[in-house]
Order: structure tokens, then C-alpha cells, then sequence
């Protein structure tokens, strides 16, 4: 029994660290610009990058760099962002929305 119960430890340490990043990517995913349907609404895109490097990753809060910077429709943003920390890949979605003073 003594023999056996670091290995269960283990296991059971691992599977709460696989749960936790389970967790954060839902967390990444329910947040503003996580999908498609709720991005983050920006003046320009001109923002849009200087925002990407001022989120914190999901996974570790470090600063995400921009791996491609899509127009799938207008008026409507999808970069590919990695984590220059961990690695940790990222989806986020944006709109522009111009600032009308009217
Ligand atoms: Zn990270």
C-alpha cells in the first residue's frame, strides 16, 4: 500500500493539471473575443495587435504573439495568437466598429 500510494498521487496530480488547462481553455472560450459570435468590438485595426500583446495568456498569462491576422468577413478579425511563454495556441476574434461621434 505505501508502495502504491505516491503513483496514485501522481496520477491524481496529473489528471487535476490536465483539468485545470481543460478549465482555462473554457474560460478562454467564454471570455470576450473567444468565439466568433462575442468578439471584442475595436475602433480600428489598426488596436487590434497593440490589444492581442496586452492580453495576458489564458494559460500561464503571458503575452501572446500574433501567428496570422485574418479577414474571413468585413468588418470582422480572426487572429491565430501562440503564447510566446508556454505555447499555448489561441483563437480571438474582433470587430471593428468606427468610432462615429454621431
Ligand atoms: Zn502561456
Amino acid at each position: 500500500m505505501s508502495v502504491k500510494r505516491p503513483r496514485v498521487g501522481r496520477r491524481l496530480a496529473e489528471r487535476a493539471a490536465r483539468k485545470l488547462v481543460q478549465d482555462r481553455e473554457k474560460l478562454a472560450v467564454l471570455s470576450p473575443g473567444g468565439v466568433r459570435e462575442r468578439p471584442i468590438e475595436v475602433v480600428s485595426s489598426a488596436v487590434i495587435e497593440v490589444r492581442v500583446e496586452g492580453m495576458p495568456c489564458a494559460q500561464c498569462g503571458g503575452q501572446y504573439r500574433v501567428r496570422e491576422h485574418e479577414a474571413p468577413a468585413p468588418g470582422l478579425r480572426k487572429l491565430d495568437v501562440i503564447c510566446r511563454q508556454c505555447s499555448a495556441p489561441r483563437l480571438l476574434w474582433f470587430r471593428i466598429v468606427p468610432d462615429d461621434p454621431n
